[in-house]
């Protein structure tokens, strides 16, 4: 057989690189600024637009390039950073592969000018799918400006693979934050579609945290401090208490480099443990400076994970500098590590005082009477939301009445999903035992008090104040309440975005909630939608939003939680499912304004749910995916028997 081994041409085999080095608009923003800061840079600009699928543009003051330079540094393995192999082992710079500039100019239009101090003119060279398409003399400030416009262009399989502009900008704002926060002496700036996103003077450590995170940080930071042969430590970790339920604040630098690790990630946790309410993670942002020697950060073509030479030492060293700093400012209560932990008060109770048990007795209460006066043992259910859940209103007079038609022959796809209910470990499938009932989670209002009239009466039980069982012609069928509620919340919740058509309550006085500046510029993205659902917001300031009007469905109290949980669901939208921003939204609310398990409801209350939920377009699941009810029949009864 005839020889069948090619070499790929230059342009492929760019593009398959571009593959590793370029995922997203975020990756190029990554390498941009990293050859910036490579350049000695003092001021960094990053221009975005579209969340950077049509254009990512940095721009620095550094010491730019050549003509040959510029023409050379789109070449595979071009770069002026190492030499020969040896230089691997004693970098100093970020860059290092000379791939960066070729997968780029593989993968879309590049303008790129430059030029170096001496130099009078610059040069300016346009680049796209490998090709250069002009050079040019230009006049252009010192330093390098780099265009990176129209990514994948030439790959629409990956340029359709790309999310939403809310998640693309997520991750170019973390990595900016990652490459600021690591050199807090260079000034940033940062403007997403012509608006300024951030700016940030040259500062010191604390400073450049506090300038991204918002004014509120300052306060929670504890420093970090240890030097030894083998580490410096430095930097600073959240406090205990204010520890999020997300891991957002996470940050490790090694080399200022920041970089991800399970390990050590685990070392901070571990000097925490003990320290911490439950599923809550520390803030820490830990600088690491190693002999680059004993370090090999060319494991990984996006060189965010590196190998430690003496990862145990390290690990260590973290985790009992870090016991000494929270320790030295009072913020753990152990200081002698050596006691038994377990004679420990929980932190969670130590600042709740001990109260004296009482016995009260109910001199009305009367075993014979029925029992309807159930409604008082529950807040949510008893507030002054009542009587406004206008859609509610209208949906159950369309409907009621008939739903039990709606299953018959349905039982087949009701064993398939109560197969399916069995494999899911929800944390709602906790025990009854379990539940909180002093929870400030959000819950919403189930129900409209004045219009009872229309209810169907249909006997209705309660189980372990998380099941609804009500009988249909062949049998029963069980409902768990919050599943269903907020089915029948999230089809309303995406009406009302849609359509605009929502109710909001006036707050007699306005709220104001702070907020970073990277959930600002979510929170904004998502603004019209929050408009539709019920909110009406003054004015949104840098770190801070005005609200006026609230929807309906929630409580005055319930706002700050629920943004929260909303901003969490936004950034960490699953990107494999590519929901719209408008579906997540409303699951988001549905799923925190719905009723909780452990919430007693009274007759009424889930005779509107059963309602409302078979008023449903789709009420067998819940938004994602899970069953909100099962049918047990006579017939699987009988067997039974
Ligand atoms: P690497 O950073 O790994 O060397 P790149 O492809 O990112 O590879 O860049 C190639 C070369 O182009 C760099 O080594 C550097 O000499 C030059 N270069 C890139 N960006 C800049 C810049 N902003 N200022 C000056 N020189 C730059
Ligand atoms: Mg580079």
């Amino acid at each position: 057989m005839s020889d069948i081994i090619q070499l790929l041409p230059d342009h492929v085999a760019n593009q398959i690189a571009a593959g590793e080095v370029v995922q997203r608009p975020a990756s190029v923003v990554k390498e941009l600024m990293e050859n910036a800061i490579d350049a000695d840079a003092t001021t960094i600009k990053l221009i975005i637009k579209e969340a950077g699928k049509t254009l990512v543009q940095v721009i620095d003051d550094g010491k730019g390039m050549s003509v040959t330079d510029a023409r050379l540094c789109f070449e595979r393995h071009a770069t002026s950073k190492i030499k020969s192999a040896d230089d691997l082992f004693k970098l100093n710079t970020k860059g290092f592969r000379g791939e960066a500039l070729a997968s780029i100019a593989a993968i879309a239009h590049v303008e790129l000018k430059t030029r170096q101090e001496k130099d009078e003119v610059g040069t300016e060279i346009r680049i796209e799918g490998s090709e250069i398409s002009s050079q040019e003399v230009c006049v252009t400030p010192k330093g390098t400006s780099i265009s990176v416009k129209n990514l994948f262009y030439n790959i629409p399989a990956r340029r359709n693979f790309l999310k939403s502009n809310t998640v693309e900008l997520r991750h170019i704002l973390d990595e900016f934050h990652r490459v600021a926060m690591a050199h807090p002496n260079i000034r940033f700036e940062m403007f997403h579609n012509g608006n300024e996103v951030f700016n940030l003077p040259g500062s010191n450590y604390r400073q450049r945290i506090v300038n991204i995170f918002g004014g509120k940080t300052n306060e929670k930071l504890v420093p970090v401090d240890e030097e030894t042969d083998l580490v410096t430590i430095s930097g600073f970790v959240g406090k205990p208490e204010f520890a999020k339920k997300s891991r957002g604040e996470q940050f490790f630098f090694v080399n200022d480099r920041f970089i991800k690790s399970a390990y050590l990630n685990h070392a901070v946790n571990s000097a925490f443990e003990g320290l911490l309410k439950e599923k809550t993670h520390p803030s820490y942002f830990l600088y690491l400076k190693v002999d680059p020697k004993c370090i090999d950060i060319n494991i990984h073509p996006t060189k965010t994970e590196i190998k430690f030479d003496d990862e145990h030492s390290l690990y260590a060293m973290l985790r009992s500098t870090i016991k000494h700093s929270l320790g030295q400012f009072n913020v753990a209560p152990v200081l002698d590590f050596d006691r038994d932990s377990s004679m420990d008060t929980p932190y969670e109770y130590k600042n709740k005082s001990a109260f004296t048990p009482t016995i009260e007795v109910d001199r009305t209460f009367n075993p014979f009477k029925e029992e309807s006066s159930s409604i008082r043992s529950d807040r949510s259910l008893s507030n002054t939301n009542f009587g406004k859940g206008e859609t509610f209103s209208k949906q159950r007079k369309d409907t009621t009445g008939s739903w039990e038609n709606l299953y018959v022959g349905l039982e087949s796809s009701m064993q398939e999903i109560s197969k399916q209910r069995e494999l899911d470990e929800e944390e709602e499938e906790e025990t009854f035992s379990s539940i909180q009932f002093e929870s400030t989670e959000v819950t919403g209002s189930l129900f409209d008090e004045k219009d009872t009239s229309t209810l169907e009466k249909k006997d209705t039980y309660q189980l372990q104040r998380k099941y609804i069982i009500t009988t249909i012609k062949s049998g029963m069928i069980i409902l768990n309440q919050h599943r269903a509620h907020e089915r029948v919340l999230y089809e309303e919740m995406l009406k009302n975005i849609t359509m605009a058509n929502a109710v909001s309550q006036q707050l007699l006085f306005p709220l104001m909630l702070s907020f970073s500046v990277q959930e600002m510029v979510i929170l904004k993205s998502v603004k019209e939608q929050l408009e539709n659902t019920g909110f009406v917001f003054g004015a949104f300031k840098d770190e801070e939003i005005e609200i006026m009007g609230i929807p309906t469905v929630i409580t005055e109290s319930e706002v700050s939680v629920l943004l929260e949980q909303l901003l969490s669901d936004l950034e960490n939208e699953v990107p494999e499912k590519g929901f719209s921003q408008t579906d997540i939204l409303a699951r988001s609310m549905a799923k925190s304004v719905a009723v909780k398990t452990g919430v007693l409801l009274d007759q009424m209350q889930q005779q509107h749910l059963v309602n409302s939920l078979f008023a449903c377009t789709e009420p067998t699941i819940t938004p994602d995916n899970k069953p909100t009810f099962i049918t047990l029949t006579v017939d699987e009864i009988d067997k039974k028997f």
